[in-house]
């Protein structure tokens, strides 16, 4: 077995398929998501759980502050490219912020989850 592979989560799904399709690190069911960027507390159909490992509070701030940074950056380059009008910005910013903060948190939460089993299997 090379390196980092436990035996019970090899050949489970990656952190993109965790991010994605909510597929549980464990089991490969699609239990993982209870909300939008949420746990559900653990898995239905393994019954791993999921609650203890989720990041809450300040440590999300390593993903929140520099995707912000991004999408202020990203808006204003587009502004001053096309100069559309502002309830055109308004319409396209108002659904794209919450959809790339969702998937940067699920990304970053499924990571965080992911490697947490891999180290308690390692123990
Ligand atoms: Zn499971």
């Amino acid at each position: 077995m090379a390196a980092g592979e436990s035996p019970v989560l090899k050949g489970q799904p990656g952190v993109t398929r965790a991010a994605l399709f909510a597929c549980c690190p464990r089991c490969g069911a699609r239990t993982l998501w209870g909300g939008p960027a949420t746990f559900t507390s653990s898995c239905s159909a393994c019954g791993q759980d999921f609650a203890a490992h989720e990041p809450k509070g300040r440590s999300l701030f390593l993903v929140v502050l520099p995707v912000t940074a991004l999408l202020v950056l990203a808006a204003v380059r587009l502004d001053d490219l096309l100069r559309s009008p502002l309830w055109l910005q308004a319409a396209v910013w108002t659904a794209l912020v919450p959809a790339v903060m969702i998937g940067a948190l699920r990304f970053a939460k499924a990571a965080v989850l992911i490697s947490a089993l891999r180290k308690k299997d390692d123990e």
